[in-house]
């Protein structure tokens, strides 16, 4: 009686093969773990990568890139991007002084790419038509002129009636 060691085969047969068997193509496999390493660069609607965000513990930071430190208390990520690094600014009002649009200029002038994640859709009227921006929302939820804890899409309309200025 042959025990079941004396019964093996010698080992001939590639690794790949070895992988065949189980029916998964060695391309298939290294893709996917891949796919699972690498990280999509995300960055927040607060202009901050999603990744600076912190835990939720008192005391500690929100989102924190460098020195610079961001009230943001929702982490909505809104941009995808090759490079975040770009994303460190400070928000100083809504549009173009905003953290977010300041970093993607940014990036676009390192010659980096982004895509939005979301449809860029008005907050407060819902339009989607024209130029919508990041805006820094305050407590009694108005426009402000500071990082707020949260910032929402706004086209034009609504940024003139929530600074009082006209249509
Ligand atoms: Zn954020
Ligand atoms: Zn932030
Ligand atoms: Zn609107």
């Amino acid at each position: 009686m042959t025990s079941a060691l004396e019964s093996l085969q010698p080992l001939k047969s590639s690794n790949e093969n070895a992988l065949t068997l189980t029916g998964l193509s060695l391309d298939f496999v290294l893709d996917a773990h891949e796919e699972q390493q690498r990280e999509r660069k995300l960055v927040c609607i607060c202009g901050h990568p999603l990744k600076r965000h912190g835990s939720y513990a008192p005391g500690r930071p929100f989102c924190k890139s460098g020195q610079m430190w961001c009230p943001c208390v929702e982490p909505f990520p809104v941009l995808e991007v090759e490079d975040t690094r770009y994303f460190t600014w400070v928000t100083r009002g809504y549009g173009a002084k905003h953290a977010l649009i300041a970093g993607l200029a940014r990036l676009i002038q390192g010659k980096k790419v982004a895509a939005w994640t979301v449809p860029l859709i008005c907050a407060n009227c819902g339009r989607t038509d024209g130029p919508i921006f990041p805006a820094p929302i305050n407590s009694l939820m108005r426009i402000s002129d500071k990082p707020e804890k949260l910032n929402l899409f706004s086209c034009q309309v609504c940024v003139n009636d929530s600074l009082g200025l006209p249509r």
